[in-house]
């Protein structure tokens, strides 16, 4: 599971100060220590660390927290809210285009579950009532567009596309054109990625977001390569912009670094965490529900 570790770790620090009647600075301090190093073994970056355990011991060691009749659970809660507002604070919704339809640009590496995520968004629109289009856009990874029309079968999805001969930029544009005409409330374009971040492939995602002007760029990031993760985040922002991050694969052993620290460094919100391969695991994000997972 993911997070096993950390959560582990701070649900002991946690569980120390829980049963205290009286805690004292050094114990607040002790108690950081403990948590600055389990965040750090969780692969969480070092600078958010610091910024993180800094602000925890400021509001911890003040007045009202340790002159509190319950000092530890004050502790507790302040870990809690600091960690909920590491991870974005409120909830950040898919946007929505006030004139139909909302257009969502879909970018990511090679292998980091872009175009399992774009079903999986389909499906979750779908869900709610709304009637998504997808698009095309990978025409580099053999076997992308076969696999993004195999979902759209699966979740009785449209899938636009012009095959793998045509401009990015123009498929991405003729796909909106036919939502327009189809009556399509979202359109959802996969686009290519590549092992790693080169100038060609942003090029290109560049020129497809000029064209379009997209309401939502998503990045999908796979939760298990940590700082990685965050470090392709910070590329992808300075180059293009996000408006969200995906952060997939959550359903395995991950240590959390990147679902710690991707807000912090970037300042974009992670919208949703994929939670296996189904087209039904994605979920919507929420800081304070993971938060308090992770503190048990
Ligand atoms: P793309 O190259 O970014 O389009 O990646 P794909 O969508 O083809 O996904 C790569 C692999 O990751 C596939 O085997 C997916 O089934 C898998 N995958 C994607 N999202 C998740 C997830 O949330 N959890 C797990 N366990 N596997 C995932």
């Amino acid at each position: 599971m993911a997070f096993e570790g950390l959560a582990e770790r701070l649900q002991a620090v946690m569980q120390k100060l829980r049963g205290k009647g009286k805690v004292t600075e050094a114990d607040v301090k002790e108690a950081m220590r403990e948590v600055r190093l389990a965040l750090l073994e969780a692969d969480v970056n070092f600078k958010v660390v610091k910024s993180f355990v800094n602000r925890v011991k400021e509001r911890a060691i003040g007045q009202e927290v340790l002159q509190s009749l319950t000092p530890g659970q004050q502790v507790i809660k302040v870990v809690n809210e600091e960690l909920t507002e590491l991870m974005g604070g409120e909830q950040s919704k898919l946007a929505k285009s006030n004139r139909p339809p909302t257009v969502i640009m879909m970018v990511g590496l090679q292998g980091a579950g872009k175009t399992t995520t774009t079903g999986k968004l389909a499906r979750f629109l779908t869900k709610q009532n709304h009637r998504p289009l997808l698009v095309a856009g990978d025409v580099y990874r053999p076997a992308a567009i076969r696999q993004l029309q195999v979902l759209g079968e699966q979740l009785e999805t449209p899938v636009f596309s012009l095959g793998d001969k045509e401009d990015p930029v123009k498929i991405a544009e003729q796909g909106i054109a036919h939502a327009k005409e189809n009556n399509h409330d979202y359109v959802i374009i996969d686009t290519a990625g590549r092992l790693h971040i080169d100038e060609s492939m942003m090029d290109e995602l560049k020129a497809i977001r000029e064209k379009v002007s997209p309401d939502e760029i998503l990045l999908v990031v796979d939760a298990m390569t940590g700082q990685d993760a965050v470090n392709v985040a910070e590329s992808f922002n300075n180059e293009m912009g996000l408006t969200g991050v995906v952060l997939t694969k959550l359903d395995g052993d991950t240590r959390g670094g990147a679902a710690l620290s991707v807000k912090a460094v970037t300042d974009c919100p992670i919208k949703f965490v994929g939670m296996g391969e189904k087209t039904d695991a994605l979920e919507p994000f929420f800081p304070d529900r993971m938060a308090s997972r992770i503190l048990g």
